[in-house]
């Protein structure tokens, strides 16, 4: 049974996909394969297009809470663009054209990451002539006045959002979502109306502007009647025809209490909202459509408009969840000694979905995972939802095994085919082992402290995890339920593990850094680990050829037992509460880095001039009707290129500028 569900994935999976579709900047823009969708009932696809109309018409919110400026200036970009007439090849125009895809990304004249304002590489005069040949020009002065100082001024409103300690970081930040107040005038507003004792508080400032009229400070809210009202309207309509088709009760209710918060702008019915969708998990098909994350106000507070459709993805949520079942064998079979061991362990079964559409702030640059809501007593109180994105995960993975990375780090054509064969699905395997059972495993000691481990606690914590499902990718369980075919299959998964822990790791850290971030710390203390333990018996060697260091793993079979016996230590020091033993084993192996190593791998890593952002454009939904009206059926097609989509967006999904 496993075995087909799994195969189900790989056969939906089109092989010659062509996932890179632009490249300019410091970003590479990709496509996604949305497997699955054909075989959604026809209600569902109905829901899932009338989602994605909904996510679509939001995209003039995010680019106006970024900045004030920022829809006039793609808007008259996008005009210049289209009523060009001189040769595509001018220099003046290319770097015209890089400057309209940077802007295009970032939702606004700032990149999506950095924060910092674009640098426009065409010149003045380009600029002017091309404004000037714009029907109507000769009307827009005072516009173009304003446009060559948005554009051309590299300090006015150089940064989005400005953190540094000790500057008034509203007055200095270039976003949208506050204006005529300074940091303290706003701080004091919500001082004000915060209550500390109220145990279930709104999330004050999430969907409003904050201004200051008749020298009163107020809030206005993005609603149906107030700001963005255009294209919140249109929100409405799109979500209204997706509560008809529904999939449960459950959805249709917060579909329709959603569409009530837009109405009002009330955040009490916005919570409403969000413990409805929170406990509603019968559905296949959910999404994300409204103000979420608040990194892009300095304050916190103001959710950037964000949208996502999704359904579940069925094949790989039963591989989480067949392995959840399983979960009392790993736990009895571990290496680890018996009274570390969970008598009763429950596998916690996690979500697999795949994207149908990114929009607002997912849009193009994307997260792999979500877990919402963010209210904190939400969570508390009604739990939240965890889920990883497989479809943009796998376009990745995809992408990144055509970069020539593995060719240039890996020892021989043996590694790469054998990378190239099970990677995709070893890796998937670690994450649900990692996932559902290693941080699931295992028990402490009667009266010993759960924070006992202090500042090494989440390296140490993310090793165990890690080792678990190291061990585990080796073991034959995997090959009874049907998981994996290839007895060879772990081995992808060792070899990778190991290169980037001793090696290709070091892309991410900065000459002359240790490492410092959990995860990398924990895969650099099991590698190390694992290479000095191994020294006698040869188990993993540093090769040098042609000037260039490789690693070479000699014997698979004892570096799974490496992984056991560093589990049981691990599992043990975690039981127990040993802090001393825990904090020489991430000083020793997980902190230092080999300078001369270091130099190396930045070096070979920069020959390959790998675009260092990545972001997605979106396959089309084109629904289909019969001569009566009624939808019967939605085509799903992934033909369009990054500059088509953005120019259509720009015409079809604009309420705000048209
Ligand atoms: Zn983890």
């Amino acid at each position: 049974m496993a075995t087909a569900a799994l195969s189900m994935t790989a056969m939906a999976q089109n092989t010659d996909f062509n996932y890179s579709v632009d490249r300019f900047a410091d970003i590479e823009v990709l496509r996604y394969q949305v497997p699955g969708f054909e075989d959604l009932s026809l209600q569902q696809k109905e829901l899932v297009y009338y989602l994605t109309e909904a996510a679509l018409n939001g995209r003039d919110i995010l680019f106006d809470q970024n900045c004030k400026y920022n829809l006039m200036v793609r808007t008259t970009l996008e005009d210049i663009y289209r009523n060009y007439k001189g040769k595509k090849d001018d220099k003046n125009f290319q770097a015209f054209e890089k400057y309209l895809k940077q802007v295009w990304f970032g939702n606004g004249i700032h990149h999506h990451y950095s924060m910092d304002k674009f640098v426009p590489e065409f010149s003045k005069d380009f600029f002017d002539k091309q404004f000037a040949a714009l029907p109507g020009a000769e009307k827009r002065a005072a516009e173009k006045k304003v446009l060559d100082r948005v554009i051309f001024d590299p300090d006015f409103m150089a940064k989005r959002v400005n953190q540094a300690d000790g500057e008034d970081l509203i007055l200095t930040s270039a976003c949208n979502m506050y204006e005529g107040v300074t940091q303290k005038e706003v701080e004091d507003f919500y001082n004000n109306l915060k209550d500390t004792t109220d145990l279930t508080p709104i999330s004050w400032g999430l969907n409003c502007k904050v201004v200051k009229k008749n020298g009163k400070i107020v809030e206005e809210p993005y609603k149906v009647g107030g700001l963005y009202s255009k294209a919140i309207e249109k929100i409405v309509y799109w979500l209204q025809k997706a509560a008809t088709v529904a999939e449960n009760e459950g959805q249709r209710a917060y579909i329709n209490e959603l569409i009530k918060f837009y109405q009002t702008g009330s955040l009490k019915t916005f919570d409403d909202y969000s413990i409805m969708w929170a406990e509603e998990t019968k559905s296949e098909v959910d999404f994300i459509n409204g103000f979420i994350e608040s990194y892009g106000d300095p304050l916190g507070m103001t959710g950037s408009w964000e949208g996502m459709v999704n359904f579940k993805d069925k094949a790989a949520s039963y591989r989480s969840k067949l392995i959840s079942e399983n979960a009392q064998y790993f736990e009895s079979n571990s290496p680890v000694d018996n009274r570390f061991k969970k008598k009763n362990v429950k596998g916690v079964s996690a979500k697999v979905i795949n994207a149908a559409i990114l929009a607002g702030d997912s849009y193009p640059s994307t997260p792999i995972g979500i877990n919402l809501p963010n209210s904190n007593w939400i969570r508390a109180a009604h739990g939240s939802k965890s889920v990883s994105i497989d479809n943009i995960t796998d376009a990745y993975n995809k992408v990144a095994a055509g970069t020539g990375f593995n060719e240039e780090f890996a020892y021989s054509d043996v590694e790469v085919e054998l990378m190239k064969k099970y990677l995709a699905l070893a890796d998937n395997l670690h994450t649900d082992l990692h996932e559902c059972l290693g941080h699931a495993s295992g028990q402490l000691l009667p009266g010993v402290d759960q924070d006992a481990l202090k500042a090494h606690g989440a390296t140490l914590e993310e090793a165990r995890a890690d080792l678990f499902a190291l061990y585990y990718l080796a073991d034959p369980k995997l090959i009874e339920l049907g998981i994996f075919k290839d007895k060879d299959t772990y081995k992808a998964e060792y070899y990778k593990y190991i290169m980037n822990g001793l090696m290709t790791q070091l892309t991410r850290i900065e000459p002359g850094k240790d490492i410092e971030e959990a995860h990398m710390r924990n895969r650099k203390l099991i590698s190390e680990w694992c290479y000095q333990k191994g020294l006698k018996d040869n188990v993993i060697e540093y090769v040098k050829r042609d000037g260039k260091t490789y690693i070479k793993v000699n014997d698979y079979v004892k570096l799974r037992d490496l992984f056991g016996e560093l589990l049981a230590e691990i599992q043990r020091i975690k039981s127990e509460g040993d802090y001393e033993a825990g904090r020489l084993l991430v000083e020793t192996y997980g902190v230092k880095v080999d300078p001369a190593i270091h130099k190396e791998v930045l070096s070979r890593y920069e020959g390959l001039n790998i675009a260092p952002y990545k972001g997605f454009v979106n396959p089309i939904y084109t629904p289909v009707y019969d001569k009566n009206g009624k939808l019967i059926d939605v085509k799903i097609s992934y033909t369009e290129n990054y500059i088509d989509q953005m120019l259509r967006y720009g015409q079809d999904y604009s309420p705000l500028t048209h």
